[in-house]
């Protein structure tokens, strides 16, 4: 893993003074990103004992709360393998200090999610699985043949798409009533796909139908992810969305993005938002 910068004294990414680890790699690449050049994984200086050593070291007085680690992408999971030992070794030293960090990802979708682009679907799975705003590739297969193949852009609202209002921005923490908008929001635009592909998919036999997620639907997950998740008390996730970007939020760019308590969402099975 290499990383772009080490803030000694941050007070922008996180409660209290902390210390910031900037790494390096990202694939998000989101419009008017505050960090581009971090993109490249190979940006900066690689990140070796000799950093975790400097790492601890600056946590070490009183006056810092915690580490945040941003970037880059934290959760690329070439850069997770490298995290999980430096921030096992802070949870060790510093119980007492916060580990924030940022993700572009989703905690309840990409990161926590085990399923691979090509996983097979039944169409009420798929509309749960699919990701808010993101696009990607569906095969619909019936009886083993495939039937057709469509883009989908998940909650963008459309004119056309049955009660949509506005782009789902809680996920599971909304209300329920907001929460079942958001799924037939989903569910509409996927008959919309359908419909463009000349295919109405609800009105075929679900046992008969499924859905291939398709190439771009991306998972962070890896083989280090649950321990890593169990070493941070906040994740602050989603992507940076311009149209979204509100400059009064603290702790986060655009209105999209949440802030997680990961201890309690894992306890819980559901997200939970810091309070
Ligand atoms: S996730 Fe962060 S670093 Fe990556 S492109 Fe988006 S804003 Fe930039």
């Amino acid at each position: 893993m290499y990383y772009g910068e080490i803030k000694k004294v941050d007070i922008a990414n996180g409660p209290g003074v902390r210390v910031s680890l900037f790494v390096s790699g990202c694939t998000h690449h989101c419009v008017d990103c505050f960090n581009a050049e971090t993109w490249n994984p190979r940006f900066g200086q690689e990140f070796t004992e000799k950093t975790k050593e400097e790492i601890l070291e600056a946590l070490a007085p009183e006056h810092i709360a915690g580490l945040t680690v941003l970037g880059g992408e934290p959760f690329e999971p070439d850069n997770q393998r490298v995290l999980l030992p430096l921030l096992r070794e802070v949870r060790e030293r510093f119980p007492e200090k916060s580990i924030w960090v940022y993700s572009g990802y989703l905690f309840d979708k990409e990161i926590q999610s085990t399923l691979p682009a090509g996983t097979v679907l039944p169409p009420d799975k798929a509309v749960e699985a699919l990701l808010p705003g993101e696009g990607v590739n569906v095969l619909i297969v019936e009886s083993g043949r495939e039937r057709a193949e469509v883009w989908y852009r998940c909650g963008t609202p459309s004119p056309r798409a049955a009660g949509a209002q506005k782009p789902e921005a809680q996920g599971e923490d909304a209300p329920a009533e907001a929460a079942e908008q958001a799924r037939a929001r989903r569910r509409a635009m996927l008959h919309r796909a359908i419909d463009q592909a000349g295919d109405d998919l609800m009105s075929l036999s679900p046992e008969k139908v499924v859905i291939r997620l398709g190439a771009p639907y991306r998972s962070a997950h890896c083989e280090v992810t649950e321990d890593l998740l169990s070493l941070i008390d906040v994740l602050v996730d989603g992507k940076f969305i311009f149209m979204e970007k509100d400059l009064s939020l603290q702790f986060r760019g655009s209105r999209n993005q949440r802030l997680i308590d990961v201890p309690a969402s894992l306890a819980a099975g559901k997200v939970l938002l810091r309070q």
